[in-house]
């Protein structure tokens, strides 16, 4: 199926209730003030709520759609949907299609059994959900279902955020307010409406289906727990950008026009470093939107692998030995008018804005290094950070020579010159010269300035971006509103902000690093700097609550303790629930699928020995395959009993935390052993006995 370029611009947003549709749908004078109120961040009126809501059933009404459902984004990181149908009987005995401005504008769902971290007890179910006007309304097919989709907010009865887009849509709030201080400050009033904007690159394995079904641990975990590194791993570099597979491209192709009816903004697709493993990356768009639509994207690549017979792994380590998967979240700030506040220019060492936005975000991701390793602390982000493919858990900036060396300028004084380009020349007339970048790239810094924005490069594959969006909004609000402080009681504000650069390049020059942040080298060096080293979730996830913290999200309206208690807690109980889930799955495979076998083979070798003998000959390498079989057998079985053992134990400790560090340490460690000798047995079992599909077939063949 190919598609002709004008119906790619065609079916774009074709799903969404966007700006364009209003235009043409809504009267004149409620599409201003949707405008109004979208571009002000402000309430929208009770009554204008029910003209639009009346107008978005008729549209969707001609898209085939019998129901809407608020979207909302509960703290297990998924997102969840309620749907109800615009039937409204009628005295008749017929029916109307009906939608109200409060069922457009608020929702009850007795949702009471979602992580609350305490916050509700499931007796007390009520909560609300309520529209986020700043992200658009969809329409979505699950097959011949057709539904409204309202994005929304999920709170408790109380007004206690229960979700991912609250903190994130207050964050925003907060970043616009600190942003437009300092603006003002330095004269700049033009400049309104300061947004985060965010192109998280969103990673993923794709395996044959008929392997995935054979494979409980990817059924149930979504990652492999036991497996032999196969012959071939990903050393030759021969997947990395790779020509796509037919069959992949074909996928990708689905996936791209589902997400542009979607309004999602697909845009870039290769392979990546791992052997079926690949790459999405969006264009960016304003913070909230990208984070619904990073969502929606996680959810269209895996419904569009199983039309193709393909299953699509988002976890962060769905297979030992080669690369997991990221997501790595692009993130800037932008004015109402399309300013990119982190954008350099040709000469940075004299562009006031974006030197002061600039070490803001230094000062910020240095001050609150806890926290924002903390939010991409997750059970599945432990195999990759620190292991030689993503960044280590410590937490540096790159900045590369040009910004480095006006760092260093400023922290004697003005700067006085920026590092220009230099042209590129290939050596061939062929190939016309052309200029670089000012700098390098640096793919092993866990934050690094590439351009005109940051990249955080440790956020894990299958985390909604939420979290570390709202964290990296509220730790630059919190600087801003530090900077705009001093800047709106300075005499002359530039002369103050000159001496604000300064001193911030002075004080947290020790956060950046430019050079290979994967050497042991680095550790070493990290630590004389004292920075912070957090290489597990339980003791990263430890610091949230830190008094630091807890008067970081109050002051700026993004979380109240309460709230921020909460989530720590779900976040540490989620950590054990998933190690649990893991160890269970090992039990059952190694008890149900690989002893049996191993079983069977040993006693396929002890007939041949019995039969080789009797007849008068020797079985002497039949006989050390024995014993070696029945040796790793036995350690297979003692292996199972301990893994059980200290299983069991876990259900005694009472603490989150004690019982999170209990799995981290206790369980983990007996996981490992176990898996080291079924791995072991793979390598000599029979491999028509073998019962899992092995890492060769399930990464290379298609
Ligand atoms: P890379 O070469 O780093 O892998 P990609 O092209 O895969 O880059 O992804 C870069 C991402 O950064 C894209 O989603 C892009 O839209 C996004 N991006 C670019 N500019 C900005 C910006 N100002 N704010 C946020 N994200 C941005
Ligand atoms: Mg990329």
């Amino acid at each position: 199926m190919s598609i002709k370029n004008e119906v790619v611009t065609e079916i774009f947003g074709s799903n969404v209730f966007n700006d364009a549709v209003m235009r043409e749908r809504l009267p004149k004078e409620t599409y201003t003030a949707v405008r109004k109120a979208i571009e002000n961040r402000e309430a929208l009126d009770f009554d204008l709520a029910t003209v639009i809501a009346n107008v978005m059933k008729d549209w969707a009404i001609e898209k085939g759609a019998t129901h809407y459902s608020h979207w909302f984004q509960p703290m297990t990181g998924l997102t969840a949907e309620k749907h109800d149908s615009f039937i409204s009987p009628t005295s008749d005995g017929k029916i109307i299609m009906d939608f109200s401005g409060k069922e457009l504008c608020q929702g009850e769902p007795d949702a009471s059994s979602f992580p609350s971290g305490g916050l509700r007890a499931t007796f007390e179910a009520r909560g609300y959900t309520a529209w986020d006007y700043t992200s658009p309304v969809f329409i979505k097919a699950d097959g011949t279902n057709v539904t409204l989709y309202i994005p929304s907010a999920f709170c408790s009865y109380t007004g206690l955020a229960l979700d991912k887009k609250t903190p994130l849509l207050r964050s925003m709030d907060a970043l616009n307010k600190e942003a437009s201080r300092v603006l003002a400050a330095l004269g700049d009033k033009d400049f309104l409406n300061v947004s985060a904007t965010l192109g998280p690159e969103q990673e993923y394995f794709l395996i044959d289906r008929s392997y995935y079904e054979r494979r409980l641990d990817l059924i149930l975990t979504g990652r492999t727990l036991f497996g032999v590194t196969p012959p071939r791993g990903q050393e030759m570099d021969d997947h990395y950008f790779g020509t796509l597979q037919e069959r992949v491209a074909s996928y990708m192709h689905e996936v791209n026009i589902e997400l542009w009816k979607l309004g999602v903004s697909a845009k870039t697709q290769h392979n990546e470093v791992a052997p079926s493993q690949y790459e999405l990356a969006p264009v960016f768009s304003t913070i909230n939107v990208a984070t619904d639509h990073n969502q929606l994207t996680m959810e269209v690549l895996q419904k569009v692998a199983i039309r193709h017979d393909l299953v699509c792994l988002l976890h962060e380590k769905p297979f030992a030995g080669v690369n997991g998967s990221g997501k790595h979240v692009n993130w800037s700030m932008s004015t109402g008018s399309g300013v990119n506040l982190l954008e350099p220019g040709k000469t940075p060492h004299d562009n006031m804005i974006f030197l002061l936005m600039l070490c803001t975000v230094i000062r910020a991701v240095d001050k609150y290094a806890d926290i924002l390793r903390a939010s991409v602390a997750t059970a599945g982000n432990d195999h990759r950070l620190g292991a030689n493919e993503a960044p280590p858990a410590i937490i540096s900036i790159f900045l590369g020579d040009q910004l480095t060396d006006i760092l260093e300028q400023l922290a004697k004084g003005s700067p006085t010159s920026s590092k220009q380009a230099e042209e590129l020349m290939l050596g061939t007339s062929a190939i016309s010269s052309f200029a670089k970048d000012c700098t390098d790239r640096n793919r092993t810094s866990p934050f690094a300035f590439t351009g005109n924005k940051f990249e955080f490069r440790m956020p894990g594959s299958t985390q909604s971006t939420a979290g570390p969006s709202f964290v990296l909004n509220t730790i630059v609000s919190e600087v801003l509103s530090e900077i705009a402080d001093e800047l709106e009681a300075a005499k002359d504000p530039k002369d103050r902000a000159w001496a604000i650069l300064k001193r911030i390049s002075t004080e947290h020059k020790h956060i950046v690093f430019n050079g290979d942040n994967y050497t042991d080298k680095w550790l070493e060096e990290a630590e004389k700097r004292g920075l912070a080293h957090h290489p597990t979730t339980i003791s990263s996830l430890k610091t949230i609550t830190s008094k630091q913290n807890v008067e970081l999200f109050s002051k700026h309206n993004v979380l109240n303790s309460t709230e921020l208690h909460a989530r720590a807690d779900i976040l540490i109980e989620a950590y054990s629930m998933k190690i649990n889930i893991e160890a269970k799955t090992m039990l059952n495979i190694a008890k149900r699928q690989i002893l049996p076998v191993c079983v069977e083979y040993s006693s396929r070798l002890g007939c041949a020995v019995g039969n080789i003998t009797a007849v008068g000959s020797s079985a002497e390498a039949q006989k050390t395959m024995l014993d070696r079989t029945c040796g790793l057998i036995n350690e297979l079985h003692t292996n199972i009993q301990n893994l059980e053992k200290v299983l069991a134990k876990a259900d005694d400790i009472a603490g989150l935390t004690e019982k999170a560090e209990y799995f981290q340490k206790d369980v983990i460690k007996e996981m490992i052993d176990l898996r080291t000798a079924a791995d072991e047995l793979e390598t000599i079992v029979d491999a028509e006995l073998w019962p899992l599909p092995t890492y060769a077939e399930m990464l290379f063949l298609k």
